[in-house]
């Protein structure tokens, strides 16, 4: 029989990477505290028409890329290909715009889409995702932006370039489309097939395909931002000028229209000059008719997501710091097998104690428990032989410099930590 593998698109986070997580989701987790973001955990599956309604069911998401299936109760469910949607109706389920507006909230975790898989794009990755729902006020899009700029900061990013658009409302939108079917359609035959089937379906979309010809094709095509209703031209040239006062250089870019449909006036992408083609680290905008879309009343509301996987490739690329690998602190050794339930007590007594430790639990003899306390990258071996245990002591030796020491074994804990400290503080 053959071993049962991981699906294809999908990874274990093991442990040499999982720290990176970690130091990534509490840097997110400060960040959110210093803009008022509060975290919600959201449910990975929710009913299908949430997500069909919601981010609209000619997008390539919802079209293709979605894991649906039918529970035993014969209901439509789908493991969630974002957390946009999810954030609004549990926003209006539990009654979020009777508090203080806007909402602001955040949430981190798995994200779900049958794509084709390369590097930096998977069917499960994951997504931090920070929401501000309930007004329209384009600072708050400034704030957005701000606040992945701040994120992006503390985890050491540089080569980064923002870009921006606005993809107007459903007030200017129609004439918009009206106009790019009417410059691409004397070049229908020369798009590719996903274009040509978005003709009419999705006109916008053929703006940001990643086709040559499709590229080519729609470098003369009409602006968006030039066919805005007064309303959005207003709340655009608000938002650049609030991009401008935080000091944040961007790039208008008229071929980001975003793949999902909710999105109204502000655009934005973040994207890292490190990554490949999969190089976007972040994506948001405006969803102000959203909350409708899902059978709720006009919500407006502002956010942006950003991919783990690729954040972290970006600060690999970078050279960028995760903090300190956890390490532990020391290591138990016993020259006897007889020390061993000795040794299991002094363990014990230590973790109490606050420090991070560990021994040999496979019956090695102490050379080869020596070894394993150094590859372990403890700072200290704690020996428990049996000429020590008789004056009730252990001996702790400095991994790092060599040097051993004899503490009274209910003194040990406590030494060790002032060493630590000492070191540390030095
Ligand atoms: P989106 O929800 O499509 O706006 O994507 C927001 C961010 O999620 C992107 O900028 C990427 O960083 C990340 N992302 C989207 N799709 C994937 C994927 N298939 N694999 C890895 N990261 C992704």
């Amino acid at each position: 029989m053959v071993a049962i593998k991981a699906p294809r698109g999908v990874r274990d986070i093991l442990p040499d990477e999982s720290w990176k997580w970690a130091y990534v989701l509490e840097v997110a987790s400060e960040v959110a505290d210093l803009f008022g973001y509060r975290e919600v955990h959201l449910p990975i599956f929710e009913d299908t028409a949430l997500f069909a309604r919601g981010i609209g069911d000619t997008t390539d998401v919802v079209e293709k890329e979605m894991y649906t299936f039918t529970d035993r109760s014969g209901r439509s469910l789908t493991l969630r290909p974002e957390a946009t949607a999810s954030m609004v109706r549990c926003y209006l389920e539990h009654g979020m715009q009777r508090e203080k507006q806007p909402a602001k909230l955040w949430c981190s975790g798995p994200m779900f889409r049958y794509e084709r898989p390369q590097k930096g794009r998977y069917r499960q990755f994951w997504q931090l995702d920070f929401e501000a729902i309930g007004v329209q006020d384009p600072m708050v899009d400034v704030e957005i932006v701000a606040l992945s700029l701040e994120l992006f900061r503390r985890l050491g990013l540089s080569n980064l370039e923002v870009m921006v658009n606005s993809v107007g409302c459903p007030r200017c939108r129609p004439t918009y489309r009206e106009e790019l079917k009417a410059y691409l359609a004397p070049h229908l035959d020369e798009l590719c097939d996903s274009c040509r089937a978005r003709f009419d379906r999705n006109p916008l979309r053929i703006l940001d395909c990643k086709e040559e010809g499709c590229i080519e094709i729609t470098q003369g095509a009409p602006d968006v931002v030039e066919h805005l209703c007064e309303e959005c031209r207003s709340h655009f040239d608000q938002f650049l000028n609030g991009l401008e006062a935080i000091g944040a250089s961007y790039r208008l870019n008229k071929r980001l229209v975003r793949g999902l449909d909710y999105y109204t006036k502000t655009a934005f992408e973040v994207t890292s000059g490190k990554l490949g083609a999969q190089n976007a680290v972040c994506g948001g905008g405006r969803y102000d008719h959203l909350a409708e879309a899902i059978g709720g009343s006009f919500t407006p509301g502002v956010g942006f997501a950003a991919g783990i996987e690729r954040v972290i490739l970006s600060m690999e690329e970078e050279g960028a710091s995760f903090g300190e690998r956890p390490s532990i602190d020391a290591f138990v050794v016993t020259a006897e097998a007889s020390a061993r339930p000795k040794a299991v007590s002094f363990l014990h007594e230590l973790r109490r104690n606050g420090l991070r430790c560990d021994m040999d639990y496979a019956g090695k003899g102490m050379r080869s428990q020596l070894k394993a306390a150094s590859s372990s990258g403890a700072r200290f071996a704690c020996i428990l032989g049996s000429e020590e245990l008789s004056r009730g002591a252990v001996a702790v030796k400095d991994l790092s410099s060599g040097k051993q020491q004899e503490f009274p074994l209910e003194k040990a804990a406590e030494r060790i930590k002032a060493v630590l400290k000492e070191q540390a503080g030095g």
